[in-house]
């Protein structure tokens, strides 16, 4: 089990990879996209629903989690896989982008991230340490490092405090968890009935930072992997910084981690985003994008995204999108989409998200096959070309 987590890759085409990512709970194809499941559910869906439409690998929040109902409770219930029915490998965050939105219900010390709960006001100290403790008892297959996130915009010298503060924080919570897995299997907590961990052969991702300043990426990458962890992601991008300045700051990351690790970028992003990032050399995405946009009614297509609460599509016999394979677009049209929508059916949420998830996941398919095939850039040129038709129609309101 301890050798459970192998990452190979088979073809390459430019910078974009064709790679294939072993966990404890199975092997997803990468490039791939995971849809975030926050509060272990991703929301509308259930886990046939997203077997159906290819997802191989689902993020869950370990800030909600741990509030309601509890990363205890969970492992009593033999951890995060078995207790939401989903039987596929999982990655948690770390909790502290979370932490972190809270805004001025939060305050940060070296220790770690102080914060107030949203569900009830107590409070809560969320060190490394605890982080790794809540990611081991959840017992997902790719746990993070507690990292420091940065708004944007941010002075070099605040960005550079703060990446020293998230390698402070990589060492040691690369030190806890391997001290978690030098406990005896079948170690409990205190209380005589938590396991300490659900899943032995956890991997552990170390977050490079370093805002938009390419010498501080540089030390950051370099030095979060002096630390030695599973694999590596780019976080504090997508943050508010402008498309151009994102791209540039992967094109000059990605490379600096090591070739033969998965490389994840978190919180990224739009259809767009995938593929130029793909480009880039990332393997592994998480957002939120597709499945919040579809409960407002956004819709992404290969012309580019529709709104589906707009008037003009009232009397629109037409799928979502002509060319999706997706349940919602074989069975509904746009008129009734929008008018499920409009009546605040809880159907139109299952529906859009369905398409949607569908359409990045086929998205993130068809991206696999064309650098196992050589054609990736063919691809990413007629991808661009096609997305900016209903762009360039105005249709894409909100
Ligand atoms: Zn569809």
């Amino acid at each position: 089990m301890a050798n459970a987590f192998e990452f190979r890759i088979l073809a390459s085409d430019g910078a974009a990879r064709r790679g294939e990512l072993t966990t404890p709970h199975g092997v997803v194809q990468t490039p791939a996209f995971m849809p975030v499941g926050t509060q272990g559910a991703v929301k509308g869906m259930t886990e046939r629903d997203l077997r159906e439409n290819g997802a191989e690998i689902i993020l869950a929040n370990t800030y909600h989690l741990y509030l309601r109902p509890g990363d205890r409770l969970i492992a009593r219930r033999g951890g995060l896989h078995r207790f939401i029915g989903w039987d596929g490998p999982i990655l948690t965050d770390s909790g502290g982008f979370q932490a972190f939105s809270l805004g001025p219900r939060r305050r940060i010390t070296e220790e770690g991230i102080c914060f107030r709960s949203h569900l009830d006001g107590s409070e809560h100290l969320l060190t490394p340490e605890l982080a790794a403790d809540i990611q081991a008892r959840l017992g997902s297959d790719i746990a993070m490092a507690l990292d420091e996130c940065l708004a944007h915009p941010a002075t070099e010298d605040e960005a550079r405090r703060s990446m020293e503060r998230t390698l402070r924080w990589g060492r040691r919570s690369r030190q806890r968890l391997l001290w978690l897995q030098s406990q005896p299997s079948g170690a409990v907590l205190e209380d005589g009935r938590t396991p300490v961990r659900t899943n032995p052969g956890q991997a552990q991702f170390g977050i490079v930072q370093g805002s938009v300043y390419p010498d501080l990426r540089e030390e950051s990458a370099r030095e979060t992997q002096a630390i030695g962890f599973d694999a590596y992601a780019i976080g504090g991008l997508s943050v508010g910084e402008s498309v151009d300045v994102m791209y540039e700051t992967v094109s000059a990351t990605a490379p600096l981690l090591a070739a033969d690790r998965p490389r994840h970028l978190m919180g990224t992003g739009t259809p767009l985003d995938l593929i130029e990032c793909v480009a880039r050399g990332i393997d592994l995405f998480d957002c939120v994008m597709p499945t919040r946009n579809a409960r407002n009614g956004q819709l992404f297509t290969g012309q580019g995204p529709l709104n589906v609460k707009n008037a003009c599509y009232a009397e629109d016999d037409r799928p979502v999108d002509e060319t999706c394979e997706c349940y919602t677009c074989r069975h509904y049209s746009r008129a009734y989409l929008r008018h499920l929508f409009l009546a605040k059916e809880i159907g139109a949420s299952t529906l859009n998200t369905l398409h949607n998830l569908h359409f990045y996941l086929d998205t993130l398919g068809r991206i696999r096959e064309a650098i196992a095939f050589g054609s990736f850039e063919s691809l990413r040129r007629a991808f661009h070309q096609s997305y900016s038709l209903r762009l360039l129609a105005h249709d894409a309101d909100g």
